[in-house]
Protein backbone atom coordinates (compact mmCIF):
# COMPACT_ATOMS: atom_id res chain seq x y z
CA UNK A 1 0.00 0.00 0.00
CA UNK A 2 1.34 3.66 -0.83
CA UNK A 3 1.81 6.07 2.04
CA UNK A 4 0.61 9.68 1.68
CA UNK A 5 2.51 12.11 1.38
CA UNK A 6 1.97 14.81 3.84
CA UNK A 7 1.76 18.51 3.30
CA UNK A 8 0.97 20.95 5.93
CA UNK A 9 0.75 24.60 5.53
CA UNK A 10 1.98 26.74 8.14
CA UNK A 11 2.64 30.57 8.99
CA UNK A 12 1.73 33.02 10.65
CA UNK A 13 -2.53 34.38 11.32
CA UNK A 14 -3.19 35.94 7.88
CA UNK A 15 -0.59 35.24 5.75
CA UNK A 16 -2.65 33.38 3.17
CA UNK A 17 -2.67 29.64 4.20
CA UNK A 18 -6.43 29.13 4.18
CA UNK A 19 -5.94 30.54 0.45
CA UNK A 20 -2.63 28.29 -0.04
CA UNK A 21 -4.79 25.61 0.40
CA UNK A 22 -7.70 26.00 -1.58
CA UNK A 23 -5.40 27.22 -4.42
CA UNK A 24 -4.00 23.24 -3.76
CA UNK A 25 -7.70 21.48 -3.60
CA UNK A 26 -9.14 24.55 -6.27
CA UNK A 27 -11.66 24.31 -3.75
CA UNK A 28 -13.18 26.31 -0.42
CA UNK A 29 -12.21 23.45 2.22
CA UNK A 30 -10.41 26.18 4.27
CA UNK A 31 -12.78 29.43 5.77
CA UNK A 32 -10.62 32.25 4.33
CA UNK A 33 -11.35 35.57 6.38
CA UNK A 34 -9.38 38.35 7.86
CA UNK A 35 -10.20 37.41 11.20
CA UNK A 36 -7.27 36.70 12.82
CA UNK A 37 -7.44 33.05 13.65
CA UNK A 38 -10.21 31.84 11.70
CA UNK A 39 -8.12 27.99 10.84
CA UNK A 40 -9.84 26.89 14.23
CA UNK A 41 -8.01 23.68 14.33
CA UNK A 42 -6.09 21.86 12.13
CA UNK A 43 -7.82 20.74 8.28
CA UNK A 44 -7.08 18.31 6.50
CA UNK A 45 -8.33 17.18 2.88
CA UNK A 46 -7.11 13.99 1.19
CA UNK A 47 -6.75 14.89 -2.48
CA UNK A 48 -4.25 13.48 -5.47
CA UNK A 49 -1.52 15.17 -6.81
CA UNK A 50 -0.82 14.10 -10.48
CA UNK A 51 2.87 13.10 -10.03
CA UNK A 52 3.07 12.73 -6.60
CA UNK A 53 -0.12 10.41 -5.66
CA UNK A 54 -2.00 10.24 -2.65
CA UNK A 55 -1.90 13.07 -0.68
CA UNK A 56 -2.87 14.96 2.74
CA UNK A 57 -3.35 18.40 2.55
CA UNK A 58 -2.74 20.18 6.11
CA UNK A 59 -4.22 23.87 6.57
CA UNK A 60 -3.21 24.92 10.52
CA UNK A 61 -3.83 27.07 12.92
CA UNK A 62 -1.54 30.29 13.24
CA UNK A 63 1.63 29.74 15.47
CA UNK A 64 1.24 33.22 16.74
CA UNK A 65 -2.32 33.27 18.42
CA UNK A 66 -1.89 34.35 21.91
CA UNK A 67 -4.89 33.06 24.25
CA UNK A 68 -5.98 29.67 26.11
CA UNK A 69 -7.75 28.38 22.73
CA UNK A 70 -4.43 29.85 20.96
CA UNK A 71 -2.34 27.43 22.81
CA UNK A 72 -4.24 24.41 22.58
CA UNK A 73 -4.54 25.32 18.51
CA UNK A 74 -0.17 25.75 18.70
CA UNK A 75 -0.36 21.86 20.24
CA UNK A 76 -2.13 20.98 17.41
CA UNK A 77 -0.23 23.05 14.80
CA UNK A 78 2.95 21.26 16.33
CA UNK A 79 2.14 17.92 16.26
CA UNK A 80 0.79 18.43 12.67
CA UNK A 81 4.30 19.69 11.66
CA UNK A 82 5.80 16.31 13.39
CA UNK A 83 3.56 14.37 11.54
CA UNK A 84 3.64 16.45 8.01
CA UNK A 85 6.67 15.53 5.59
CA UNK A 86 6.42 18.86 3.48
CA UNK A 87 6.11 21.99 5.13
CA UNK A 88 5.06 25.01 3.05
CA UNK A 89 5.78 28.23 4.79
CA UNK A 90 3.33 31.10 4.19
CA UNK A 91 4.87 34.55 4.51
CA UNK A 92 2.77 37.96 3.80
CA UNK A 93 6.35 39.70 3.33
CA UNK A 94 4.25 42.84 4.04
CA UNK A 95 4.57 42.11 7.41
CA UNK A 96 7.35 43.08 9.50
CA UNK A 97 7.73 40.33 12.74
CA UNK A 98 9.12 37.14 11.63
CA UNK A 99 9.67 35.83 14.83
CA UNK A 100 6.83 33.11 14.38
CA UNK A 101 8.56 32.43 10.49
CA UNK A 102 11.96 31.54 12.45
CA UNK A 103 10.11 29.58 15.40
CA UNK A 104 8.57 27.61 12.26
CA UNK A 105 12.12 27.06 10.28
CA UNK A 106 13.51 26.10 13.48
CA UNK A 107 11.58 23.34 14.30
CA UNK A 108 11.28 22.29 10.96
CA UNK A 109 15.33 22.01 10.36
CA UNK A 110 15.43 20.29 13.63
CA UNK A 111 12.47 17.58 12.91
CA UNK A 112 14.69 17.65 9.43
CA UNK A 113 11.46 18.27 7.47
CA UNK A 114 11.73 19.58 4.09
CA UNK A 115 10.43 23.20 3.32
CA UNK A 116 8.98 25.07 0.59
CA UNK A 117 8.90 28.80 1.33
CA UNK A 118 5.58 30.64 -0.60
CA UNK A 119 5.90 34.28 0.14
CA UNK A 120 2.18 35.34 -0.61
CA UNK A 121 1.41 38.49 -2.08
CA UNK A 122 -1.52 40.53 -0.81
CA UNK A 123 0.04 43.71 -3.38
CA UNK A 124 2.22 42.68 -6.34
CA UNK A 125 4.21 45.50 -4.81
CA UNK A 126 4.83 43.73 -1.30
CA UNK A 127 7.58 41.52 -3.31
CA UNK A 128 9.99 44.35 -2.51
CA UNK A 129 10.41 43.56 0.73
CA UNK A 130 11.62 39.32 0.30
CA UNK A 131 15.08 41.07 0.12
CA UNK A 132 14.77 42.19 3.46
CA UNK A 133 12.68 39.71 4.90
CA UNK A 134 15.80 37.12 3.68
CA UNK A 135 17.81 39.36 5.38
CA UNK A 136 15.93 38.93 8.72
CA UNK A 137 15.26 35.35 8.25
CA UNK A 138 18.59 34.04 6.77
CA UNK A 139 18.01 30.12 7.35
CA UNK A 140 14.91 30.69 4.76
CA UNK A 141 17.74 31.12 1.73
CA UNK A 142 18.40 27.54 2.51
CA UNK A 143 15.02 26.76 1.07
CA UNK A 144 13.50 26.70 -2.50
CA UNK A 145 10.92 29.30 -2.32
CA UNK A 146 7.82 30.33 -5.09
CA UNK A 147 6.32 33.83 -4.79
CA UNK A 148 2.55 33.73 -5.52
CA UNK A 149 -0.92 35.53 -4.48
CA UNK A 150 -3.33 32.60 -3.25
CA UNK A 151 -6.30 33.85 -4.14
CA UNK A 152 -5.15 33.82 -8.05
CA UNK A 153 -5.95 30.28 -9.71
CA UNK A 154 -3.02 31.06 -12.29
CA UNK A 155 -0.31 30.16 -9.89
CA UNK A 156 -1.73 26.90 -8.75
CA UNK A 157 0.27 25.37 -11.67
CA UNK A 158 3.64 27.05 -10.93
CA UNK A 159 3.28 26.06 -7.50
CA UNK A 160 2.59 22.56 -8.03
CA UNK A 161 5.90 22.28 -10.16
CA UNK A 162 7.77 24.07 -7.75
CA UNK A 163 6.75 20.86 -4.95
CA UNK A 164 7.12 18.21 -7.67
CA UNK A 165 10.71 19.82 -8.63
CA UNK A 166 11.84 19.81 -5.00
CA UNK A 167 9.81 17.50 -2.88
CA UNK A 168 11.27 14.18 -2.29
CA UNK A 169 8.09 11.64 -1.64
CA UNK A 170 8.54 9.15 1.00
CA UNK A 171 7.92 6.68 -0.97
CA UNK A 172 10.71 7.56 -3.20
CA UNK A 173 13.02 4.28 -3.80
CA UNK A 174 16.03 3.77 -5.55
CA UNK A 175 17.78 0.62 -6.38
CA UNK A 176 21.16 -0.03 -4.53
CA UNK A 177 23.19 -1.85 -7.55
CA UNK A 178 21.18 -1.34 -10.97
CA UNK A 179 23.81 -2.99 -12.58
CA UNK A 180 23.66 -6.29 -10.87
CA UNK A 181 22.02 -9.08 -13.17
CA UNK A 182 20.81 -12.23 -12.14
CA UNK A 183 23.39 -15.15 -12.29
CA UNK A 184 26.09 -12.94 -12.52
CA UNK A 185 29.09 -13.05 -10.22
CA UNK A 186 30.02 -10.19 -7.88
CA UNK A 187 33.32 -10.18 -5.97
CA UNK A 188 32.95 -8.21 -2.89
CA UNK A 189 36.94 -6.86 -1.23
CA UNK A 190 36.95 -6.09 1.98
CA UNK A 191 40.52 -5.60 3.32
CA UNK A 192 39.62 -6.03 7.23
CA UNK A 193 42.05 -4.43 9.71
CA UNK A 194 42.26 -3.55 13.11
CA UNK A 195 38.68 -0.82 13.12
CA UNK A 196 36.80 -4.06 11.03
CA UNK A 197 34.11 -5.20 14.47
CA UNK A 198 33.84 -8.68 14.50
CA UNK A 199 31.33 -10.83 14.12
CA UNK A 200 29.57 -8.57 11.35
CA UNK A 201 30.43 -6.69 8.33
CA UNK A 202 30.03 -3.03 7.92
CA UNK A 203 26.34 -1.96 6.95
CA UNK A 204 27.31 -1.09 3.20
CA UNK A 205 29.11 -4.35 2.75
CA UNK A 206 26.17 -6.25 4.50
CA UNK A 207 23.80 -4.51 2.20
CA UNK A 208 25.76 -5.03 -0.66
CA UNK A 209 25.60 -8.91 -0.03
CA UNK A 210 22.04 -9.09 0.85
CA UNK A 211 21.19 -7.01 -2.25
CA UNK A 212 23.16 -9.48 -4.95
CA UNK A 213 21.73 -12.65 -2.89
CA UNK A 214 17.94 -11.50 -3.25
CA UNK A 215 18.54 -10.49 -7.01
CA UNK A 216 19.47 -14.00 -7.46
CA UNK A 217 23.01 -13.38 -8.43
CA UNK A 218 26.37 -14.82 -6.43
CA UNK A 219 28.13 -12.37 -4.14
CA UNK A 220 31.62 -13.61 -3.17
CA UNK A 221 33.83 -12.06 -0.25
CA UNK A 222 37.56 -11.87 -0.86
CA UNK A 223 39.86 -10.21 2.10
CA UNK A 224 42.71 -8.22 0.31
CA UNK A 225 45.61 -8.58 2.90
CA UNK A 226 46.38 -4.44 2.24
CA UNK A 227 49.19 -4.10 4.26
CA UNK A 228 51.25 -6.74 1.99
CA UNK A 229 49.98 -5.78 -0.94
CA UNK A 230 51.67 -1.94 -0.33
CA UNK A 231 54.85 -4.08 0.77
CA UNK A 232 55.00 -5.94 -2.61
CA UNK A 233 54.53 -8.95 -1.19
CA UNK A 234 54.27 -11.55 -4.48
CA UNK A 235 52.24 -14.08 -2.00
CA UNK A 236 49.31 -11.64 -2.17
CA UNK A 237 49.27 -10.55 -5.60
CA UNK A 238 49.10 -14.37 -6.65
CA UNK A 239 46.90 -14.94 -4.18
CA UNK A 240 44.68 -12.73 -5.64
CA UNK A 241 45.08 -13.86 -9.18
CA UNK A 242 44.62 -17.61 -8.38
CA UNK A 243 41.29 -16.21 -6.89
CA UNK A 244 39.81 -14.68 -9.47
CA UNK A 245 41.02 -16.95 -11.95
CA UNK A 246 39.29 -19.65 -10.33
CA UNK A 247 35.98 -18.58 -11.90
CA UNK A 248 34.64 -20.69 -14.80
CA UNK A 249 32.58 -17.79 -15.21
CA UNK A 250 34.07 -14.11 -15.42
CA UNK A 251 32.39 -11.93 -11.98
CA UNK A 252 31.00 -9.09 -13.65
CA UNK A 253 32.15 -6.46 -11.26
CA UNK A 254 34.26 -5.99 -8.13
CA UNK A 255 32.82 -3.90 -5.56
CA UNK A 256 35.68 -2.98 -2.99
CA UNK A 257 36.48 -0.79 0.01
CA UNK A 258 37.44 2.44 -1.20
CA UNK A 259 40.99 2.43 0.81
CA UNK A 260 42.38 -0.53 -1.43
CA UNK A 261 41.97 1.80 -4.74
CA UNK A 262 45.33 1.73 -4.86
CA UNK A 263 46.23 -1.90 -5.20
CA UNK A 264 42.48 -2.94 -7.10
CA UNK A 265 43.17 -0.39 -10.04
CA UNK A 266 45.85 -2.46 -11.19
CA UNK A 267 44.39 -5.65 -10.51
CA UNK A 268 41.27 -5.58 -11.91
CA UNK A 269 41.10 -7.30 -15.10
CA UNK A 270 40.01 -4.51 -17.67
CA UNK A 271 36.63 -6.37 -18.94
CA UNK A 272 35.86 -6.01 -15.14
CA UNK A 273 33.64 -3.22 -13.92
CA UNK A 274 34.73 -1.62 -10.58
CA UNK A 275 32.87 0.59 -7.68
CA UNK A 276 33.37 1.26 -4.38
CA UNK A 277 30.73 0.42 -1.15
CA UNK A 278 31.16 4.21 -1.06
CA UNK A 279 30.41 5.01 -4.25
CA UNK A 280 27.21 2.89 -3.80
CA UNK A 281 26.23 3.89 -0.75
CA UNK A 282 26.10 7.54 -0.96
CA UNK A 283 24.38 7.66 -4.33
CA UNK A 284 22.06 5.24 -2.35
CA UNK A 285 21.89 7.61 0.81
CA UNK A 286 21.19 10.88 -1.36
CA UNK A 287 18.98 8.93 -3.48
CA UNK A 288 20.62 9.33 -6.50
CA UNK A 289 22.80 12.09 -6.50
CA UNK A 290 25.76 10.68 -7.19
CA UNK A 291 26.56 13.48 -10.15
CA UNK A 292 26.62 16.21 -7.61
CA UNK A 293 29.43 14.66 -5.76
CA UNK A 294 31.57 13.55 -8.63
CA UNK A 295 31.69 17.10 -10.24
CA UNK A 296 32.08 18.75 -6.31
CA UNK A 297 35.24 16.48 -6.93
CA UNK A 298 36.71 19.50 -9.26
CA UNK A 299 36.61 21.92 -6.52
CA UNK A 300 40.26 20.11 -6.08
CA UNK A 301 41.64 21.66 -8.88
CA UNK A 302 40.98 25.19 -7.55
CA UNK A 303 42.41 24.42 -3.89
CA UNK A 304 44.77 27.32 -2.78
CA UNK A 305 46.78 27.47 0.60
CA UNK A 306 44.63 28.11 3.37
CA UNK A 307 41.66 26.85 2.34
CA UNK A 308 38.85 24.84 4.50
CA UNK A 309 38.25 21.48 3.80
CA UNK A 310 35.80 19.47 5.99
CA UNK A 311 35.56 15.41 6.02
CA UNK A 312 32.45 14.28 7.17
CA UNK A 313 31.95 11.56 8.27
CA UNK A 314 28.07 10.02 9.70
CA UNK A 315 29.09 7.69 12.69
CA UNK A 316 31.34 7.68 15.74
CA UNK A 317 33.22 4.17 15.12
CA UNK A 318 36.42 3.50 17.19
CA UNK A 319 39.13 5.35 15.27
CA UNK A 320 43.35 3.04 15.01
CA UNK A 321 46.00 3.88 13.03
CA UNK A 322 45.30 4.13 9.16
CA UNK A 323 41.57 5.52 10.12
CA UNK A 324 40.02 6.42 6.13
CA UNK A 325 38.40 9.85 7.28
CA UNK A 326 41.16 11.25 10.02
CA UNK A 327 44.25 9.53 9.03
CA UNK A 328 44.56 7.92 5.03
CA UNK A 329 42.40 11.39 3.33
CA UNK A 330 44.18 14.14 5.42
CA UNK A 331 47.64 12.54 4.67
CA UNK A 332 46.78 12.69 0.50
CA UNK A 333 45.37 15.95 0.62
CA UNK A 334 48.51 17.21 2.63
CA UNK A 335 50.85 15.28 -0.21
CA UNK A 336 48.53 16.92 -3.10
CA UNK A 337 47.75 20.49 -1.23
CA UNK A 338 50.23 20.92 1.54
CA UNK A 339 48.56 24.51 2.69
CA UNK A 340 44.92 23.59 3.27
CA UNK A 341 43.74 22.88 6.49
CA UNK A 342 41.23 19.93 7.06
CA UNK A 343 38.56 19.88 9.93
CA UNK A 344 36.16 16.94 10.74
CA UNK A 345 32.69 16.38 11.72
CA UNK A 346 31.44 13.21 13.05
CA UNK A 347 28.08 11.03 13.82
CA UNK A 348 24.81 12.96 13.66
CA UNK A 349 26.39 16.72 13.90
CA UNK A 350 27.34 18.42 10.95
CA UNK A 351 28.35 21.84 10.69
CA UNK A 352 26.06 24.56 11.36
CA UNK A 353 24.81 25.58 8.00
CA UNK A 354 25.39 29.56 8.76
CA UNK A 355 29.39 28.32 9.25
CA UNK A 356 29.42 26.37 6.39
CA UNK A 357 30.71 29.10 4.18
CA UNK A 358 34.17 28.72 5.10
CA UNK A 359 34.74 25.37 3.56
CA UNK A 360 35.61 25.10 0.09
CA UNK A 361 34.93 21.46 -0.14
CA UNK A 362 33.23 19.10 2.10
CA UNK A 363 34.54 15.17 1.43
CA UNK A 364 31.52 12.85 3.23
CA UNK A 365 31.47 9.21 3.77
CA UNK A 366 29.13 6.91 2.38
CA UNK A 367 26.61 8.01 5.11
CA UNK A 368 25.06 4.76 5.81
CA UNK A 369 24.44 5.85 9.35
CA UNK A 370 22.21 8.55 9.08
CA UNK A 371 19.09 8.84 7.35
CA UNK A 372 18.32 10.07 3.99
CA UNK A 373 16.67 12.51 4.90
CA UNK A 374 19.21 14.09 7.51
CA UNK A 375 21.85 13.52 3.87
CA UNK A 376 18.89 15.45 1.82
CA UNK A 377 19.08 18.26 4.76
CA UNK A 378 23.18 18.35 4.28
CA UNK A 379 22.92 18.41 0.71
CA UNK A 380 20.20 20.94 0.72
CA UNK A 381 22.29 23.31 2.77
CA UNK A 382 25.54 22.89 1.09
CA UNK A 383 23.69 23.74 -2.45
CA UNK A 384 22.00 26.90 -1.32
CA UNK A 385 25.72 28.07 0.90
CA UNK A 386 27.36 27.06 -2.75
CA UNK A 387 29.62 24.62 -1.03
CA UNK A 388 30.92 21.52 -3.19
CA UNK A 389 30.56 18.26 -1.91
CA UNK A 390 32.00 14.94 -2.95
CA UNK A 391 32.72 11.28 -1.39
CA UNK A 392 35.48 9.13 0.15
CA UNK A 393 34.90 6.53 -2.78
CA UNK A 394 35.40 9.65 -5.46
CA UNK A 395 38.31 11.26 -3.98
CA UNK A 396 40.43 7.83 -3.35
CA UNK A 397 39.93 6.82 -6.97
CA UNK A 398 40.11 10.28 -8.07
CA UNK A 399 43.78 10.98 -6.57
CA UNK A 400 44.78 8.06 -8.76
CA UNK A 401 43.28 9.78 -12.13
CA UNK A 402 40.72 10.50 -14.41
CA UNK A 403 40.70 7.05 -15.56
CA UNK A 404 40.39 5.75 -12.24
CA UNK A 405 37.58 7.74 -11.74
CA UNK A 406 35.61 7.56 -14.52
CA UNK A 407 35.79 3.31 -14.35
CA UNK A 408 34.40 3.36 -10.91
CA UNK A 409 32.00 5.50 -11.84
CA UNK A 410 31.08 4.12 -15.56
CA UNK A 411 28.41 1.40 -13.76
CA UNK A 412 25.87 4.19 -12.22
CA UNK A 413 26.28 5.97 -15.91
CA UNK A 414 22.65 3.68 -16.53
S1 LIG B 1 28.54 6.16 8.38
FE1 LIG B 1 30.14 6.50 6.88
S2 LIG B 1 32.08 5.92 7.87
FE2 LIG B 1 30.39 5.08 9.09
S3 LIG B 1 30.18 2.98 8.29
FE3 LIG B 1 28.70 4.27 7.18
S4 LIG B 1 29.77 4.90 5.35
FE4 LIG B 1 31.32 4.13 6.76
Amino acid sequence: MTERDIIGIFGKMNSGKSSLMNLLTQQETSIVDSTPGTTADTKITLTEIHGLGPVKLMDTAGFDEQNVLGLKKLKKTIAALKECDLVLLVIDPATFDYETDKFILEQARSLEKQVIVVYNLFRSTDKNRIDKVEEVLARSRFYHRIVLSAIDINYRQRLLEVILANYIPKNATIDLMPFVEKGEFYILNIPMDEETPPGRYLRPQAMAEEYITRKWAFPVSYRMNLAKARAGDPSEKERWYTFINSFTRKPKAIITDSQAMDIIKDWVPDDMALTTFSIMMINYMSRGRLNEFVSGIRALKSLTAGDHILIAEACNHSRIREDIGTVQIPNLLKNFYPDVIVDYTFGREFVDDLDMKKYKLVIHCGGCMISNQRMAARLRDLNATGIPVTNYGIFLSYVHGEKVLDRVIKPWEK
